[in-house]
């Protein structure tokens, strides 16, 4: 066995596969060589364990409550919790009261 001279894939760098190395990746198993540079193996490794990452904890299911719309009657549940002595609509009067009283800003944006 001897060292070998490899290149990064990553940075494009040469960097040599030791026989220890060698040795090493024979003694686990591994067939195939390095294909990155100390440096960017390193890198890889600090990137893998994640500084920030994408955890997807938080989206939960949304909160219903019931509701009795009090503009038809009809039970419905809304995404909020409906405030005590304030009337609640249900989804289809809450989009007419939506569509009923636009602020005329909108109205007149062509
Ligand atoms: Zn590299
Ligand atoms: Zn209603």
């Amino acid at each position: 066995m001897q060292d070998q001279q490899l290149t990064c894939k990553d940075c494009g760098a040469p960097f040599t596969f030791t026989v220890g190395e060698q040795e090493f990746y024979q003694s686990r198993g591994f067939t195939n060589q390095p294909t990155r540079c100390p440096q960017c193996r390193a890198k890889k490794k600090t990137e893998m364990r994640g500084g920030g990452g994408n955890d997807r904890h938080h989206s939960g299911p949304r909160p219903s409550f019931e509701i009795t719309c009090s503009e038809c009657g009809k039970m419905d549940t809304v995404p909020f919790e409906p405030r005590e002595g304030r009337p609640v609509l249900c989804r289809d009067c809450f989009q007419k009261q939506k569509q009923s009283d636009r602020p005329e800003s909108f109205s007149n944006r062509e």
